[in-house]
């Protein structure tokens, strides 16, 4: 009979693709677990796939229905060669090493054949997409489990198609939580309490039916918050290939610092405009549920890295905590003598954009409402102006609205300082900073958060933008 009592104090623990993307990394992702077992014997572990090969996956498959089959059988030489060099480098046990190459072996084949169907169909449909990019958790796991035993540790693969249940929206699919609790609950409690590690995929879930969907890219972080949810579980662990959340992008600002401490409202923000150190969807299960999360560094397991705390909490506040930047926008600029409250521009506008699908990251409007601007992924901008040409029809041959402007390349600047509302020094800081290095400031969000500040310049100004910024703060 199975044992589906309630383990006390569970610990789930991700590992990003760098973690796991080399023989060193996974021998330090594996002393972690070796030691995190000594306090926190009920532990989950959640992996990624083993750095690059969700890339080399999802470009083998687009090319593949190009008819070009070149880039599938380089990444399913380049992904053998890799993955067999941990199991070499790792696993000890004969029967197992043998066992997992012929594992990898059979993954790679359903790789290649997946690549071949969809080179004869001529088309990537989105489920054969998630058939194809969920391979790099489906070999990573096993290897990482494998790697634990060998290390000492009971350990087991588990596939969180069996945890996580989903809606068939490829891609970017989300979990129907209480389906997902029940199963994880019936699939670990009973593994953890034989004393075994299970050792889950990231990234994966399935449908009802039984279909790989995915939850977006970087999602292996999601599903950790997911499985800790779903199994009541105490805290969350993130292990990266930095020290917790860093106050800049380090390659772009060296002198960047580790962030002690941050709200969830503040790493939401941050993660929203373009720093990458959590799927913006991975807290929120979290904070609702009480479960603590960390940012911990695998290359510097004994750094302290980054808690993050309830929003109620915030320490530092009214100090600037960090400045992220989100590149790659144009600002379109809708404005006209004839556009006022009466006509409805901006309900029309984003009700078309959200038929038309298109993401609008923030807006700003004049108060007389006679003009509106808002920045759009540049990959966009000729689409944007295509449905705003229909939606405005009317408008613009009655000469209310003007041609619309759309702007040189810029970017999203985002300053993360809690407390943003009762310290309006901070603004003055920032922008006096601004002016006094001459950079122009081409729009400005502030008011819709209290933790964060969001300022467009020209991309070509936003790198030293940032970095002056970035002398403003102080913790
Ligand atoms: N392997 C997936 C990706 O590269 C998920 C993750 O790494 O979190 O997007
Ligand atoms: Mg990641």
């Amino acid at each position: 009979m199975e044992n589906t009592s309630i383990p006390n104090h569970i610990l789930v623990m991700k590992y990003g693709g760098s973690s796991v993307g080399s023989p060193v990394a996974m021998k330090s992702a594996v002393r972690i677990i070796r030691e995190t077992k000594k306090e926190y014997p009920n532990l989950v572990v959640v992996t990624s796939a083993i750095s690059g090969a969700t890339d080399a996956l999802i470009k083998s498959a687009t090319d593949a229905s190009s008819g070009n089959l070149t880039t599938a059988e380089k990444t399913a030489h380049e992904l053998t060669a890799r993955h067999h060099e941990l199991i070499d480098k790792l696993v000890e046990d004969p029967k197992i090493w043998l066992q997992l190459k012929m594992d990898v072996n059979r993954l790679i084949s359903e790789f290649v054949n997946l690549c071949n169907a969809i080179k004869i169909l001529g088309e990537l449909s989105p489920r054969a997409l998630d058939a194809v990019s969920s391979l790099g958790e489906r070999l990573s796991v096993r290897i990482l489990s494998a790697a634990v035993e060998s290390a000492g540790i009971k350990s087991k693969p588990v596939e969180s198609t069996q945890l996580i249940i989903t809606d068939d929206v490829y891609q970017s699919a989300s979990p129907d939580m209480e389906l997902t609790s029940v199963r994880c609950k019936k699939v670990l409690y009973p593994i953890l309490n034989e004393g075994i590690t299970p050792i889950v995929t990231g990234f994966i879930g399935a449908t009802k039916e039984g279909s790989i969907t995915t939850l977006g890219r970087g999602g292996s972080d999601y599903s950790a918050s997911i499985i800790a949810v779903g199994l009541e579980a105490e805290e969350v662990w993130i292990w990266t290939d930095v020290t917790g959340v860093m106050s800049a992008d380090p390659r772009i600002v060296p002198d960047a610092k580790t962030i002690p401490a941050l709200t969830y409202n503040e790493v939401s923000e941050m993660a929203y405009y373009g720093a990458k150190v959590l799927h913006p969807k991975s807290v929120k299960p979290c904070v609702e549920n009480g479960i603590k999360m960390r940012i911990c560094n695998t290359f510097a397991p004994q750094s302290q890295g980054t808690i993050l705390i309830h929003n109620n909490d915030a320490v530092d506040v009214g100090k600037i905590k960090a400045v992220t930047t989100a590149s790659g926008f144009k600002l379109i600029t809708v404005s006209g003598a004839g556009m006022d409250s009466g006509m409805n521009a901006s309900a029309k506008i984003f009700n078309g954009f959200v038929e038309a699908g298109v993401n609008v990251p923030m807006v700003i409007e004049s108060s007389s409402e006679q003009s509106l601007c808002f920045p759009i992924d540049i990959k966009k901008v000729n689409k944007v102006e295509k449905v705003l040409r229909t939606i405005l029809e009317k408008e613009i041959s009655r000469k209310d609205i003007d041609e619309f402007e759309i702007s040189e390349p810029v970017d999203i600047l985002t300053v993360i300082c809690s407390g943003l509302k009762s310290h309006p020094e901070v603004i003055t800081q920032v922008l006096s900073k601004l002016i006094e290095n001459q950079y122009k400031i081409k729009a400005l969000s502030y008011g819709a958060s209290d933790v964060s500040l969001n300022i467009i310049v020209s991309s070509s100004d936003s790198i030293s933008a940032l970095k002056a910024i970035h002398q403003l703060i102080s913790f």
